[in-house]
C-alpha cells in the first residue's frame, strides 16, 4: 500500500488519491464525497472553513470567501493589471506578493492552499486509519514557473507535507492512463474543466515525459456554457437576470440540463418563476448548436500548441481528456475529429490528475514504475568570479534536472574560505543579474594562491528548486544551500532580464574580455615579479632581458585596459617564463632527490606546474 498521497490542487477543487492494490484510488471524505471545493471562508472569529460550507456561502459573506486563489500563487498583484475582473473579495498586494485580507488578519495564496492540503491530508489519515501521511506529490498546470511551483510545494509544507515531486497536470493525466508504458510517443492533453481550458503537447522518450508546448484560455470553460444556457433559458424573461436568487436558480438548472445531456438525448426543464412557469424541453442537437462556438474556441488553443511543438495532428499517438466539461458528446466528437483519433475518456475526468499524481507517488515510494517528467530553466543560473563575471554554469532553457559543476580556486595566499555568490540571468556582469543567495565555505586550512580545488555544483532538482554545494576538494570542506531560483522574478522581470541581456550583450561581453584578461593579469604580474628575482642570482643579466620586457610590457598594457593587448603581453611573457620555469622546476627536482623534506617539494613542483611560471 502507497503510503505517499498524491493531490491535485484545483483552481476550482481539489482531490486527493493513493495506490491501491487495484490500482490508484480516490479517497472520499467523510460523505463519500470525492471532490473538495478549492475555498476558504472565515467566520465571525475569524476561524477558517474549507470545502463545500465555505463555497455554498454557509459560513461568510462573499468578501471572506476566497477561491480560485491558486490563480495569485507565486506571483505579484501588480501582473494582473486588467486581467483581474471582477473579485468579490478584496485583494491587496505589490510586485512580489498578493494578500487577502479578512477581518483583522492577512491570508496570502499560499495560506490559503495549505489549509485546502491540510484539509485533504487530514481526509486521508482518516480514511487510510492509522497512519500518519506526511509525503506528498502535488500537480500544477504545466505552464508554471519556478515561482509557483515553488509557492505550491510551500504551501505542501506550510500544511505539514513532505512534497516529493511537483507534477505537471498534464503528465499526471497521461500517467493515470498508463501511457508512460508506451516508453515513446506524443500525447496531447486537452482539459476543459469549469473555468479553464488548457491543452498540452507532451512527448514520451524512454519513459521520460517532456512539455513540449501549453497553450489554452483562462476565461473558457463549463461555467461560459453554463451562462449559454442561462441565457437560452431567461431568452424571453430577461428582466428576471437582475434577480440574483431567480438567477441562481435557473443557472442551477441549466447546470444540471447540461450534464444530463452529456448521457441523454433530450432534457426537460420546469421551474415557477414569479413570470409564469417555465417549461422547456431541450435536444441535445439544440444544445450542440448553441454550444458549438464555445466548442470551436477551444480548438484554436490545440492547433496553436501543436504548431509550437512543431507538430501536426498526426504526429499525436494519443489523446487524453480532463476536466468535468470533457464529457460533454460534442466536445469529444471535436477533439477525436481534430487529432484524427478517439480520446481516452475511460477515467473520470474530473479525477484522472489526481490519480495520476497517486501513481508518481506510488513510484517514489518505491512501486514499481518509474517515470520521471522534464521541464526548462527560465533564466541562467551561475556563480561571480574574480572581477564581477557571473560564470554561467547553468544556461537558459537547460532541460530540468539538471547538474554542472566547476571548479575554481582561491587568488590570495593563505585563504581559508571562499564567497559563492549565485546569480541568475544572462548578463556577462554580476552586477547586472539578479543575486539569488551568498554563502561562504569556510574553514579549509590556509594554502597558497590557486592550491585548494573550491568544486561548485548546481543541481535543479525535478521540482525546479536549485541545491547548490561548494566542497574544498584537498580538504574535504563542505557547505551545501537551497536556492529559490526565481521565486518573486514575475514573468515581466524575466522578459526585461532577457531583453536587457540582448540589448546589452556586445558591450557586455567586450566588458567581460577586459575583466577576465586583467583578472588573469593580476594573478600573473606578482609571480613573475617574484620570479625575475629569484632568477637575477641565477642566471645571467642579459638571459633576463627577454623576460624582463615581457614583464614590461604586461604592465603597460593592462594599465591601458585594451583586452586584446593584455592577451597577447600574457601570452609574450609566458614564453619568456619558459626557459626560467623549467630551469626552477629542475631545480626543485633536485633539491628532492637531495633527500630535502619530499611531500614539501613536491607540492612545490606541482604549483610551479599549475602556475605555468
Ligand atoms: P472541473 O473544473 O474539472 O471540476 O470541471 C467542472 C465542470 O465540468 C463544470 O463546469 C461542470 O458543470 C462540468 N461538468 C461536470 N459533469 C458534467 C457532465 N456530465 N456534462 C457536462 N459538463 C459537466
Amino acid at each position: 500500500m502507497g503510503k505517499v498521497i498524491g493531490i491535485d490542487l484545483g483552481t476550482t477543487n481539489s482531490l486527493v488519491a493513493w495506490m491501491t492494490p487495484q490500482g490508484p484510488q480516490i479517497v472520499p471524505d467523510n460523505e463519500g464525497r470525492a471532490l473538495l471545493p478549492s475555498c476558504v471562508a472565515f467566520d465571525e472569529q475569524g476561524k477558517p472553513q474549507v470545502g463545500r460550507l465555505a463555497r455554498q456561502g454557509a459560513v461568510a459573506g462573499p468578501e471572506r470567501t476566497f477561491f480560485s486563489f491558486k490563480r495569485f500563487m507565486g506571483r505579484g498583484l501588480t501582473e494582473f493589471a486588467g486581467e483581474l475582473g471582477y473579485m468579490p473579495y478584496p485583494i491587496e498586494g505589490d510586485e512580489r506578493t498578493v494578500r487577502f485580507p479578512a477581518g483583522s488578519k492577512e491570508y496570502s495564496p499560499v495560506q490559503l492552499s495549505a489549509m485546502v492540503l491540510a484539509t485533504l491530508k487530514r481526509r486521508a489519515e482518516r480514511y487510510l486509519g492509522e497512519f500518519i501521511l506526511n509525503e506528498a506529490v502535488i500537480t500544477v498546470p504545466a505552464y508554471f514557473n519556478d515561482a509557483q511551483r515553488q509557492a505550491t510545494k510551500d504551501a505542501g509544507e506550510m500544511a505539514g507535507l513532505d512534497v516529493l515531486r511537483i507534477l505537471n497536470e498534464p503528465t499526471a493525466a497521461a500517467l493515470a492512463y498508463g501511457l508512460d508504458q508506451r516508453k515513446t510517443g506524443t500525447i496531447a492533453v486537452y482539459d476543459l474543466g469549469g473555468g479553464t481550458f488548457d491543452v498540452s503537447v507532451l512527448r514520451l522518450e524512454g519513459g521520460v515525459f517532456q512539455v513540449l508546448a501549453t497553450a489554452g484560455d483562462n476565461q473558457l470553460g463549463g461555467d461560459n456554457i453554463d451562462d449559454l444556457l442561462t441565457a437560452a433559458l431567461l431568452s424571453e424573461t430577461p428582466e428576471l437576470i437582475q434577480d440574483r436568487n431567480w438567477l441562481n436558480q435557473v443557472r442551477n438548472l441549466a447546470e444540471a440540463a447540461k450534464k444530463d445531456l452529456s448521457t441523454q438525448e433530450t432534457v426537460r426543464v420546469i421551474l415557477d418563476l414569479p413570470t409564469g412557469p417555465l417549461d422547456r424541453t431541450i435536444r441535445r442537437e439544440d444544445f450542440e448548436t448553441l454550444i458549438t462556438p464555445l466548442v470551436e474556441r477551444t480548438l484554436k488553443p490545440c492547433t496553436q500548441a501543436l504548431q509550437d511543438a512543431g507538430l501536426t495532428p498526426g504526429d499525436i499517438d494519443e489523446v487524453v481528456l480532463v476536466g468535468g466539461s470533457t464529457r460533454i458528446p460534442l466536445v469529444k466528437r471535436r477533439v477525436a475529429e481534430l487529432f484524427g483519433r478517439t480520446p481516452h475518456d475511460e477515467l473520470n475526468p474530473d479525477e484522472v490528475v489526481a490519480l495520476g499524481a497517486a501513481v508518481q507517488a506510488d513510484v517514489l515510494a518505491g512501486g514499481t514504475r518509474d517515470v520521471l517528467l522534464l521541464d526548462v530553466t527560465p533564466l541562467s543560473l551561475g556563480i561571480e568570479t574574480l572581477g564581477g563575471v557571473m560564470a554561467r554554469l547553468i544556461d537558459r532553457n537547460s532541460t530540468i534536472p539538471c547538474q554542472a559543476r566547476e571548479t575554481f580556486t582561491t587568488a590570495v595566499d593563505g585563504q581559508t574560505g571562499i564567497e559563492v555568490h549565485v546569480l541568475q540571468g544572462e548578463r556577462e556582469l554580476a552586477q547586472d543579474n539578479r543575486s539569488l543567495e551568498r554563502f561562504t565555505l569556510k574553514g579549509f586550512p590556509p594554502m597558497p594562491a590557486g592550491l585548494p580545488k573550491v568544486e561548485v555544483t548546481f543541481l535543479i532538482d525535478a521540482n525546479g528548486i536549485l541545491n547548490v554545494t561548494a566542497h574544498e576538494l584537498r580538504s574535504g570542506v563542505e557547505t551545501t544551500v537551497e536556492v529559490r531560483p526565481s521565486y518573486g522574478v514575475v514573468d515581466a522581470q524575466v522578459e526585461q532580464m532577457l531583453e536587457d541581456a540582448f540589448i546589452h550583450g556586445e558591450e557586455d561581453l567586450q566588458q567581460r574580455q577586459r575583466i577576465e584578461a586583467q583578472v588573469e593579469a593580476d594573478r600573473r604580474l606578482p609571480k613573475a615579479e617574484e620570479l625575475l628575482v629569484e632568477m637575477q642570482s641565477q642566471v645571467p643579466e642579459a638571459d633576463l632581458i627577454p623576460f624582463s620586457t615581457a614583464l614590461t610590457e604586461l604592465q603597460t598594457s593592462y594599465a591601458g585596459g585594451n583586452y586584446k593587448a593584455i592577451n597577447a603581453a600574457l601570452e609574450a611573457l609566458e614564453a619568456a617564463a619558459q626557459p626560467l620555469v623549467e630551469l626552477r622546476m629542475n631545480q626543485s627536482v633536485q633539491q628532492a632527490l637531495q633527500n630535502t623534506k619530499l611531500d614539501e617539494v613536491l607540492a612545490k613542483v606541482e604549483q610551479a606546474r599549475r602556475e605555468g611560471l
